[in-house]
């Protein structure tokens, strides 16, 4: 999988910077609406208090523990976005070669003009890797992310994150130690994990969302399971049941649901595991009966599209094409036409010869980038409220310009290293994925 080399041409009159919206917004120059005028103002003003700052999943419960960033200095914090944009552009061309910068899908315009490489997490992940002679390899992303190119890349490389606070609250629904408390749970109403019965299947092998901790995809190496990405959970859950009785699935239930409903999976036999009730809030005999449990994870994104939305633009956009990630609740994917990965959605429109109407469910940077590179199309997002993803928003090129000179003097910040332990195993259930065939 090669990750994508954009460049990006804006159609003067369509801004795809949504920071721009939101500061329209907040000026009362747009009638466009905000889920929170919080996210005007600069993510420093947000990094030592604990959450996850404003943005869609604002109202979720940050762990504790979770990495915290520091002050950042105010030299960056006062920069205009202009200076911003020229110190990183001096600070890229010193480095040369020693640094790639890698730019999320769901990345802030200002950051992602300064991206060598922009796409999904596995597809950064990978495109990290063409560059085994970079010393730093820069993820605007979030941390599970950055982890991920950790795992990828050699050990001299330093893979920074430039926001510690750009956590991923989906991914801190499931912890290690309420993912190991599970297993123990359910090994006492299915048996011993490990042994295999006279199909030579075991009683359940355990499949991690690549949106996860290391240490969750060390637990899964661990024991026999597998990472999935959105755009090929099919393929891994066909592996996991050809190896495994049932399977259990996390952190994000609707990619779980989603996907095994369409492989035929009923419904019934997809009980939900809530970690803060005993058995997952199930019984040992819906667990025993079940074909995937669904860990109770979400995207706090994705989870604000509605059927109404879809409804909506159907009534207002006749012929209106409805794609949406599978991330979002089942019903949703059930209303749209297509669901697919980020990339799928890029792709499908890309491909569109005819001039189309495309209202899309996903995050809303992801969906204005694509609104100005493919301007013979009417893009859109079902989502009429500008609400991004809270944490990617957390980079800011403050932070950009902060770890980029630094290198320049020499100094690395916010370094991500997983430790040995974890990254041995955490690789093991990569390389299955890798190896995984339809
Ligand atoms: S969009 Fe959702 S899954 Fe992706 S980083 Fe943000 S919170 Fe996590």
């Amino acid at each position: 999988m090669s990750a994508v080399n954009v460049t990006l041409q804006p159609r003067p009159d369509l801004d795809a910077s949504v920071d721009h919206a939101i500061q329209a917004i907040v000026a009362g120059s747009s009638t466009a609406s905000t889920c929170t005028t919080d996210l005007a103002t600069g993510p420093w003003d947000f990094d030592t208090r604990p959450g996850y700052g404003p943005g869609s999943s604002m109202g979720d419960v940050i762990p504790t523990g979770a990495p915290r960033q520091g002050e950042l200095p105010a030299e960056y914090r006062e920069a205009s976005e202009e200076e911003l944009d020229v110190r990183v552009r001096a600070a890229k061309a010193t480095l040369g070669d020693r640094v790639v910068v890698l730019g999320h899908f769901y990345q802030r315009e200002e950051v992602v003009v300064h991206a060598d490489y922009v796409g999904d997490s596995f597809q950064l992940a990978n495109a990290a890797l063409e560059h085994p002679d970079a010393e730093a390899i820069v993820f605007c992303g979030v941390h599970f992310m950055a982890e991920t190119a950790d795992l990828l890349s050699r050990p001299e490389q330093a893979v920074i994150l430039p926001n510690l606070a750009a956590g991923c609250s989906m991914a801190d629904m499931a912890s290690i130690d309420e993912v190991e408390e599970c297993w123990e749970q359910l090994a006492d109403v299915l048996g011993d994990l490990d042994t295999p019965d006279a199909d030579g299947l075991v009683p359940v092998i355990p499949v991690t969302y690549m949106n996860s901790s290391a240490a969750i995809k060390g637990f899964v190496g661990r024991h026999g399971g597998i990472v999935c990405t959105s755009s090929n959970a099919r393929t891994v859950l066909e592996w996991a049941f050809a190896r495994g009785r049932r399977v259990l699935f996390f952190p994000d239930q609707h990619l779980g649901r989603n996907t095994a409903k369409a492989m035929g999976v009923p419904l019934e036999q997809m009980p939900m595991w809530n970690p803060r009730r005993p058995l997952g809030g199930s019984d040992a005999a819906t667990l025993r009966d079940s074909r995937v449990i669904l860990w109770h994870g979400f995207c706090s994104v994705h989870r604000r599209f509605t059927v109404g939305q879809i409804d909506q633009a159907r009534a207002e956009h006749p012929g209106v094409r409805v794609i949406v990630h599978p991330e979002c609740p089942m019903e949703v994917v059930d209303a749209a036409d297509e669901s697919g990965s980020t990339d799928y959605i890029r792709k499908a429109i890309a491909a569109a010869s005819e001039p189309t109407t495309f209202a899309i469910g996903t995050e809303i940077n992801l969906v204005q980038r694509l609104a100005a590179q493919f301007p013979q199309h009417e893009i859109f997002c079902l989502d009429p409220v500008v609400c991004p993803c809270s944490t990617m928003y957390r980079i800011h090129p403050g932070y950009l310009a902060w770890v980029l000179e630094a290198l320049v003097a020499g100094t690395v910040h916010n370094r991500i290293q997983v430790p040995a332990d974890v990254a041995d195993p955490a690789r093991l259930a990569l390389e299955r994925m890798l190896a995984a065939r339809p």
